[in-house]
């Protein structure tokens, strides 16, 4: 018996997400996201799952070299690009797209004269995190393509704020400004990620780019990944290590947030924020144990939390705790716990390899 908490990944629900993303955004082609190690499922799994995705993207060289370490030798965007001029020679060694986002990226280029890659010109069209502004397009867009020797090729990005939410007027009015910018210019364009896919298809353009979608993960409201028919590749889980039983009034835990209002049979789960489960978890945020959800009750400590079995007689030490996977998806966990299921799975992913 496994005496702690353990990340599974099934690669067939990878690979069967992926059929299904390639189903709802056809005919655009389709970006599959490795940053943050796959957002915790593992990027040499997934990048192996995902090997009939059109591209890949990364954030960080260190993740374009482990892709290519595993074999992989598919067109890959660096989604940062590069923040030095000796990032555009590893960068080539690594046969990496590039993301151009600002100015000073473009003074390294045009000083290296064996840069070659292919390059996205990221526009700033509402998310004020990276991109060009749109008043800069049409004169860096011009230098790129005046490179010697030329790009192979240049494209256009955008990233949406706020296309969760169907009905914030953001996401038309970045898809308008895009446009604007954009009009007349050469080069493939995308603007979607996967709740963009989900609730703005009209805005599919040439190439999608799937991060949570393609792991089982949804970002709209009230909705799970099972909503959208993709699956969720993660099962995050951890043994009953101790039952016990408590009288009404005793409390649980740090702080004795929870006190037990019934004589309660108390379970104790080998997982806990050290593992990756979220310290934010309230009292009530469901676990799953026998096929049947039990609440946490009491704070998460490091390696453990606590859990009320009163209800579920049958319990018994080394039962197999689901913390969250397919039976009880992390949009669940993260609805609990104050956050959203990406980070739910990069942290539990994080945590436990
Ligand atoms: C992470 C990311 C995406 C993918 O977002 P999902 O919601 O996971 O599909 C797309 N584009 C950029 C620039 C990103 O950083």
């Amino acid at each position: 018996m496994s005496t702690v908490a353990a990340v599974e990944v099934d690669q067939s629900a990878l690979r069967d997400n992926l059929v299904r993303v390639r189903q709802m955004a056809a005919p655009a082609r389709v970006i599959a996201m490795l940053k943050a190690d796959a957002y915790g499922h593992g990027l040499e799994l997934a990048a192996e799952a995902f090997r009939d995705a059109d591209a890949f993207a990364v954030a960080t060289l260190e993740e374009a070299h482990r892709l290519r370490a595993s074999g992989s030798s598919k067109r890959t965007v660096w989604l940062t690009g590069p923040r030095s001029a000796q990032d555009i020679a590893a960068a080539r060694a690594l046969a990496l797209d590039l993301v151009i986002h600002h100015p000073a990226q473009l003074a390294w280029l045009e000083a290296d004269p064996t840069q070659a890659a292919a390059l996205w010109i990221k526009m700033e069209t509402g998310m004020h995190r990276l991109g060009v502004r749109q008043s800069d397009l049409v004169q860096l867009h011009q230098r790129l393509a005046a490179l010697d020797p030329a790009p192979p090729e240049i494209c256009l990005m955008s990233h949406f704020a706020c296309a969760e939410d169907a009905a914030s007027p953001m996401t038309d009015a970045q898809v308008a400004a895009f446009r604007a910018a954009s009009a007349g210019m050469a080069g493939q364009q995308s603007l979607s990620n996967s709740p963009g896919l989900l609730n703005f298809p009209g805005a599919r353009a040439d190439w999608v780019r799937i991060g949570g979608l393609l792991y089982g993960l949804s970002l709209l409201d009230d909705k799970t990944g099972a909503d959208h028919g993709v699956t969720p590749a993660m099962r995050f889980s951890a043994p009953l290590i101790a039952i016990k039983d408590l009288a009404a009034g005793d409390s649980v835990g740090y702080g004795a947030t929870w006190r037990a209002s019934r004589a309660t049979r108390l379970g104790v789960v080998a997982a806990g924020y050290g593992d990756g489960y979220p310290r934010s978890a309230r009292t009530g945020t469901p676990v799953l144990i026998r096929g049947q959800r039990v609440p946490v009750v009491g704070r998460v400590s490091m390696n453990y939390l606590t859990v009320d079995l009163t209800d579920l007689p049958d319990a018994d030490l080394g039962d197999i705790a689901t913390l969250f996977g397919p039976e009880l998806p992390a949009e669940i966990l993260a609805a609990h716990a104050g956050t959203i299921a990406y980070e739910i799975t990069c942290r539990a992913g994080t945590a436990t390899r």
